[in-house]
């Protein structure tokens, strides 16, 4: 089947053509400060892409407004700025929308809702009245009960039918990666049932906004790549390179997160967990005596040079 191509990224589809340079982005939640397996995220996106002289952008993912917690969009930024991570302004996508030079999700309602309405309007997305408790009986992955229901689209959650999903991509370090082609095949929620837009949907459109040409991210969301990828194509645009980096994790196995409480990085002694986080992607760690001699600025220009892919630890998971 042909998939339909929405004009809606026309301008990213030039753009695409004339521009290779690396573009890269770190794209944190504000539901809390930065945490020690942010950082690493953070640092090992950062690297790649200074390695390669690219730009690298942070972009704050404050779609999920009930999830945020006042101060942490700042508490973040002044964080990457005590660990060195100097981040470029994003000139093709730069508005009075910008933060501190970040592309911020919840200012961009209205592009969100246009690429929303291209796809309704191409007959690609419906109503779902399901609960979560019927999808759960039905076996948890969601098989296109309402698909064909022509139900309102009122207060539920809007899907999008999934056509010609993609189930394997290549990870930069991971390789080829399968996954679950019935939860690839999935018609996933676009905007839910209390209007937010999805993740799912606006990480997609923010990384065609901005060109980005490079995603290195934590392995937590490498099972939802394909899927990502799938929208790259249904919308006609080549899709960046995916490198997935280990999650740090407490010794319950949890992800450090938010969530569990993770504490927050000790931003006026920056040198030590910089160190262990540079240890977490593969840099041999500097000696304690040509440490006290050094700066920030000079560690992190030390890691760019020493970057390299091939010493990342390639398991999922790794104990703080
Ligand atoms: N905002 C997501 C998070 O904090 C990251 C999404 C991404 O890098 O694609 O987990
Ligand atoms: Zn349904």
């Amino acid at each position: 089947m042909k998939l339909p191509i929405l004009n809606s990224f026309h301008l990213q589809k030039k753009f695409q053509i004339s521009n290779v340079q690396y573009r890269g982005r770190f794209a944190p939640s504000p539901s809390g400060p930065l945490h020690f397996g942010s950082l690493v995220a953070a640092l090992g996106s950062f690297l790649h892409a200074k390695s390669q002289n690219g730009l690298w952008f942070v972009r704050i993912e404050d779609i999920d407004k009930p999830r945020e917690q006042a101060g942490s969009v700042d508490d973040i930024l002044n964080a990457l700025e005590s660990f060195g991570m100097v981040w470029d302004q994003d000139l093709q996508t730069n508005n009075e929308n910008n933060y501190r030079g970040c592309l911020v999700q919840s200012n961009r309602l209205e592009r969100y809702q246009q690429i929303f309405d291209d796809l309704k309007q191409q007959g690609l997305l419906y109503s779902c009245y399901c609960t979560r408790k019927e999808i759960k009986e039905m076996g948890g992955i969601y098989l296109g009960h309402c698909r064909n229901k022509q139900h309102r689209f009122d207060a539920h959650a809007v899907r999008i039918k999934q056509q010609a999903a993609q189930t394997e991509f290549t990870d930069l370090l991971h390789g080829k990666v399968n996954i679950d082609e019935q939860l690839m095949n999935e018609d996933y929620i676009v905007k839910r049932s209390d209007g937010l837009f999805a993740y799912q949907l606006v990480v997609v459109i923010d990384d065609i906004d901005q060109a980005i040409t490079n995603v290195v991210r934590g392995v937590d969301i490498m099972e939802l790549t394909p899927r990502q990828i799938s929208l790259f194509n249904l919308f006609g645009i080549a899709p960046p390179s995916y490198l997935h980096l280990p999650l740090i994790v407490n010794d319950d196995g949890q992800k450090l997160s938010k969530q569990n409480k993770a504490s927050a990085i000790n931003c006026s002694d920056p040198k030590p967990e910089l160190l262990k986080a540079l240890a977490c992607l593969g840099l041999p760690v500097l000696s304690q005596s040509s440490l006290s001699a050094l700066s920030i600025p000079d560690i992190i220009d030390w890691a760019i040079q020493n970057w390299d892919i091939n010493k990342i630890p390639t398991q999922l998971n790794i104990l703080l």
